[in-house]
């Protein structure tokens, strides 16, 4: 071969494979939104480049024994076969089935030079195409053939060499990826889709939940007010005529309904803590606390140690207080019987506070650290404990996006921690 023809050769599949790699870079860049005229689009480049007048990418379904042409790209003039060639009977190529089963490509170069084989035989599908000569290259999607990219030359006999067969060999491979990577990215996104419903439908449960629990213990209440304003006029106005034998049950009628109000109350504030918005204002803990201590009976023996220059926090005043109530009413409840102390105090990280409530009291077994932060959870039945405050303070830290956790040892006491972000 003469020197001026060897160039030309390595000046083509020079151009050859600089547009391929324009094509590869292309789909890296894509967003892939519109991978289906990105395809046709390179099917368009190559077609025209090898010099063919008809290029198209086949599956195949081994299940139905089918073949489908998915996408194609006609030269002016040529008739697009398209939707001519939808489920094919991979019977009909059973030659170029076994090439690409082989992982080879399938090369006619001269369609009339075939053997005549019969109304199904190749020449009988390729010739009333026009064809004249045609490369089918297999596509491998870890190592399953899943279908080929082909190319048709209708108006001259195409001849491809070794180097280029190899170039359409990557072209097929790029296009068995950039598929793969949108199928991925449709999966994910439909993943995300369904999680974001989940969670909307959840939030949606929560909130109707929530609100079934407001309304029930909301009209749960006025019996109850009507049941204990009944007993204790009846025994007013019966005071004379009652002996201590009246008086122990209806005594413990009244205890009872006392009770079950303060259940309906905790339960009203758990389901309001995200069911209505609430004023949020910049809180200083030191002023809260010193409030709460106020208000709370401590009985002689307890001392509460509250460390100095505690933070200010943005939110809710009185949610704020719930969580802190909660805490120290426990730590004191909970105490040392014969000398208790409850520690109150912070520590400060680059984006969120650490409080503390610690006691020296019963302490809590391993094994309910959990346990105690769900309703109801109560680890002894006093009649003063409804076992709601602790889900209350697990959901307001939870509300303002904190965590909550403890450490305790039976006999030697607990501590509870909480974090509050700064905002
Ligand atoms: P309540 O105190 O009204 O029963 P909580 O939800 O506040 O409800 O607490 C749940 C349970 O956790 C309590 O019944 C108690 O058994 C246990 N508990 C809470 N705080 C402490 C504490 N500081 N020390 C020991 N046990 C505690």
């Amino acid at each position: 071969m003469e020197q001026i023809e060897k160039d030309k050769i390595i000046e083509r599949q020079l151009r050859f494979q600089e547009l391929l790699i324009s094509i590869s870079t292309k789909y890296i860049n894509s967003d892939l939104s519109d991978i289906d005229k990105l395809i046709r689009e390179s099917l368009q480049q190559i077609g025209t480049f090898v010099e063919s007048d008809r290029s198209y990418i086949f599956s195949y379904d081994f299940k139905n024994n089918t073949t489908s042409n998915t996408y194609e790209w006609c030269a002016k003039g040529i008739e697009p076969e398209i939707d001519n060639l939808k489920d094919i009977p991979i019977g009909f190529i059973t030659q170029w089935l076994d090439a690409h089963k082989r992982g080879e490509a399938f090369f006619v170069e001269d369609v009339s030079k075939l053997p005549k084989d019969g109304e199904h035989g190749l020449r009988a599908i390729l010739e009333p195409q026009g064809i004249q000569s045609l490369i089918t290259i297999p596509k491998i999607k870890n190592n399953e053939l899943i279908g080929f990219i082909g190319f048709d030359s209708v108006k001259k006999i195409n001849k491809y060499n070794d180097n280029e067969k190899d170039i359409l060999f990557v072209f097929a491979n790029m296009l068995v990826n950039v598929i793969q990577r949108k199928e991925q990215e449709e999966r994910i996104k439909e993943q995300e889709k369904k999680k974001e419903e989940l969670l909307h439908n959840l939030s949606l449960q929560n909130e109707e939940l929530n609100e079934y629990a407001h309304v029930v213990s909301h009209d749960l209440k006025a019996p109850l007010i009507n049941i204990h304003t009944m007993v204790g006029w009846f025994m007013e106005d019966n005071k004379a005529l009652l002996t201590k034998n009246h008086l122990v049950p209806l005594k413990h009628i009244l205890f009872n309904v006392e009770k079950m109000d303060f259940l309906i109350k905790g339960i009203l504030d758990y389901s309001a803590i995200d069911r209505k918005k609430t004023e949020e204002t910049q809180v200083d803990f030191n002023i809260l606390v010193n409030e709460i201590l106020k208000t709370l009976l401590i009985p002689e023996h307890v001392t509460i140690i509250v460390q100095d220059n505690l933070p200010k926090i943005y939110g809710n005043a009185s949610r704020f207080k719930q969580v802190f109530q909660n805490l120290i009413q426990n730590g004191v409840k909970y105490s040392n019987e014969d000398k208790g102390t409850v520690n109150i105090g912070f520590t400060e990280n680059k984006d969120h506070y650490e409080f503390f409530i610690k006691d020296d009291g019963i302490g809590i077994k391993q094994d309910y650290f959990e346990r105690i932060f769900k309703i109801f959870t109560k680890l002894e039945s006093t009649s003063s404990s409804s076992g709601i405050g602790l889900s209350i303070v697990k959901k307001i830290i939870t509300y303002y996006k904190g965590t909550i956790w403890l450490e305790s040892e039976v006999g030697v006491g607990s501590t509870f921690y909480f974090t509050l972000p700064k905002r």
